[in-house]
């Protein structure tokens, strides 16, 4: 994508989610607005979604797919690396038609691939329960490997990606935001900076 600009945003520490726990993260919240623009499509928003990023200590904002779903998936005899997340921001993003209907869009295909698995599963009960042995071996295939894992993988990537349509992450410190932005999103920030100053 050409054309798009990192836009910086002060974060600060959410007074009403103070970590009980010493481990927990930091709790963040943008110290300024949002404009009502879409970061991704500089459209006008129509809807603001919860979104949450997470300090990762390195970048945190790859698209969720499923090269990153399986790199994200350790296995047990492997050392844990820490990642652990020191700091989260909760904001309200902003969200225009385009977003909301990409995030149907990989909701559906989500939904779809769980009611595959459970179909899938509820013939093979069938079959067993009937005693209908022709169908044993084609509807076992069904279930190993086309439900588990590929569907249910298939699936959990579609939902992760249903929740992603900003690219947005943040600075080490985790004293900003940065969004990689529309430059309609930029203009929107500078116009709303000036406002507040005069
Ligand atoms: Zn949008």
């Amino acid at each position: 994508m050409t054309g798009r600009k990192k836009v910086l945003f002060d974060t600060e520490s959410d007074p009403d989610r103070v970590p009980i726990l010493s481990t927990a993260p930091l709790e963040l919240k943008l110290a300024e607005s949002l404009p009502d623009v879409c970061s991704e499509h500089g459209l006008p928003s129509i809807e603001s979604r919860p979104f949450v990023v997470n300090s990762m200590g390195q970048p945190g904002s790859e698209i969720p797919t499923m090269r990153v779903f399986l790199g994200s998936i350790r296995l047990p005899w492997k050392p844990q690396e820490n990642y652990g997340v020191q700091a989260r921001l909760r904001f309200e993003c902003p969200a225009c038609e385009y977003c909301l209907a990409e995030v149907r869009r990989f909701q559906r295909i989500a939904l779809l691939m769980l009611s595959a698995v459970v179909v899938t599963i509820g013939a093979l009960v069938a079959a067993v329960l009937f005693g209908v042995e022709q169908l044993y071996v084609p509807l076992g295939f069904a279930a190993v490997p086309g439900c588990f894992p590929i569907a249910l993988a298939v699936g959990v990537v579609a939902w992760m990606r249903s929740d992603y349509f900003a690219d947005v992450w943040l600075t080490d410190s985790t004293e900003q935001l940065i969004v990689s932005a529309h430059p309609d999103f930029v203009t929107a920030v500078d116009r709303l900076r000036a406002e507040s100053r005069d």
